[in-house]
């Protein structure tokens, strides 16, 4: 086996279960879920396009129905809104509501990870790379998509949609994300 991977499988998975157990635990002493808390993790970083039922299914990997009866327990609960699309009529957007983001934030003080500026980008480089040699598609920083255009002046907008981007939606995850060496 080639070391390397060894290496960092290794770690990888000992950082994910470590990173999962905390969020558990964080979630018992909120008397959530694990899904719960993961689905509010989730909408905190998504952008507009992927803020469905749909999209947080395929993000984690649980089916529709599973997820739908997560969300309406945290709709219950006040934790998260749902809004009707303009357009499309069928299609409902999700967000957290100041409660939603209070967890959140008391997660993200609970987990206290090490958010140094040195970790974060190897993070992403490492999940580009994985991302590109297996040609998985979606979930990426609209920054880094190949349909992200700049268009100067800190001005953006998706090619695939037309639609303008802010600064603030080109840090977020999308589920139409591209890699930007995929074209
Ligand atoms: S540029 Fe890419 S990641 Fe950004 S919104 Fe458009 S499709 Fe999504």
């Amino acid at each position: 086996m080639d070391d390397t991977f060894g290496t960092i499988s290794q770690w990888l998975e000992r950082v994910f279960a470590l990173h999962r157990n905390l969020m558990r635990q964080f979630a018992n002493e909120e008397g959530l879920q694990l899904v719960h808390v993961e689905i509010l993790q989730y909408l905190s970083v998504c952008n507009r396009y992927s803020d469905t039922t749909q999209a947080i299914s395929e993000y984690l990997g649980q089916t529709k129905g599973s997820i739908s009866q997560s969300l309406g327990n945290l709709e219950e609960n006040g934790f998260i809104r749902k809004i009707q699309d303009k357009v499309d009529k069928r299609v409902f957007h999700l967000s957290l509501t100041t409660n939603g983001s209070s967890v959140i934030k008391r997660m993200s003080k609970f987990i206290d990870l090490d958010s140094s500026d040195t970790i974060v980008p190897e993070l992403k480089l490492l999940l580009s790379s994985i991302q590109k040699k297996h040609g998985f598609r979606g979930f990426g920083i609209c920054k880094s998509c190949k349909f992200n255009q700049n268009v100067g002046q800190s001005n953006f907008v998706c090619g695939l949609t037309k639609e303008k981007l802010s600064l603030d939606d080109i840090h977020k995850i999308c589920k139409e994300h591209e890699e930007q060496s995929a074209i």
